[in-house]
């Protein structure tokens, strides 16, 4: 009787700890939350802790880090742990950190993305821009992009992205930096690569036409096939089939100008 007590007991305990000890990942995404993308990559996470969606209600590609201050915000409760917001990734970001959530989470996972962020692109990025924000709560960080055009498949995305989900639930990030995650299409992957943000370079990427009622309309966006910065940049690293991780700080402030400038006089 004593004996079984104890056990009861025990058992009970541990379970309390089990309870307490597992992570609470936040998901969220650019492409929105009926995308391929973030399906995959909540469903890799959930191995690795109990996850959370809040990502927007449809596509908000490139809307880098708006914030939205000028109308109310909605949310729908699509299931226990899923909320589509009528807002921008960062706009998830706060209102499951802030808003929702009763206890802090312990990462903010941001992807997977239909196509790469590299380079510049990282600027425009909705994706990065959650993880920015996640950053800038203090909680660790990243995001990650699969880099195609046509073949969505993003079961090895996923699979990278819980193992080093749960490598930084171990182990943390450097203060104030997430981390841009790459991943080229395909089976064929090296490995990966640590890598600086590579530049891009911009061809002809404004397209002027003409509309049927005689109107001149613009059209950003064109081929972006080359770039420049070769050597362990975030394209090498694609280019030769590997997942390119980037640390991105969030102190913009260039270091090495600084001293140039402090030489000027005016
Ligand atoms: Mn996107």
């Amino acid at each position: 009787m004593v004996r079984l007590k104890n056990y009861a007991f025990r058992s009970t305990i541990s379970s309390i700890m089990e309870f307490s000890l597992k992570k609470l990942i936040l998901v969220s995404n650019d492409d929105g939350i009926n995308s391929e993308g973030i399906k995959a990559l909540a469903r890799a996470l959930k191995r690795v802790g109990d996850v959370f969606v809040a990502a927007p209600d449809r596509e908000q590609s490139a809307v880098s880090h708006s914030l939205t201050l000028h109308r109310p915000l909605r949310v729908e409760q699509l299931a226990p742990a899923a909320y589509a917001v009528d807002g921008t990734p960062t706009d998830c970001i706060n209102i499951a950190v802030n808003g929702i959530l009763k206890k802090r989470p312990d990462l903010v996972v941001s992807g997977i993305n239909k196509g790469g962020n590299m380079g510049d692109d990282v600027t425009y990025s909705g994706t990065v821009s959650a993880a920015i924000e996640g950053t800038l709560f203090g909680i660790p960080s990243f995001a990650v992009s699969l880099v195609s055009r046509e073949n969505f498949d993003f079961t090895i995305a996923a699979r990278f992205a819980a193992r080093l989900a749960r490598f930084i639930l171990k182990n943390g990030l450097p203060k104030d930096t997430l981390l841009n995650v790459n991943v080229p299409e395909g089976n064929d992957i090296q490995g990966y690569r640590i890598t600086k943000q590579g530049k891009r370079i911009y061809g002809d990427a404004v397209i002027e036409k003409v509309d049927p009622r005689g109107k001149k309309y613009y059209w950003i966006g064109g081929d972006m096939l080359r770039w420049e910065g070769g050597k362990d940049t975030d394209f090498e690293a694609i280019a030769n089939n590997f997942i390119s991780i980037t640390p991105v700080h969030l102190d913009m402030t260039n270091h090495a100008a600084l001293k140039e400038l402090h030489k000027w006089k005016l």
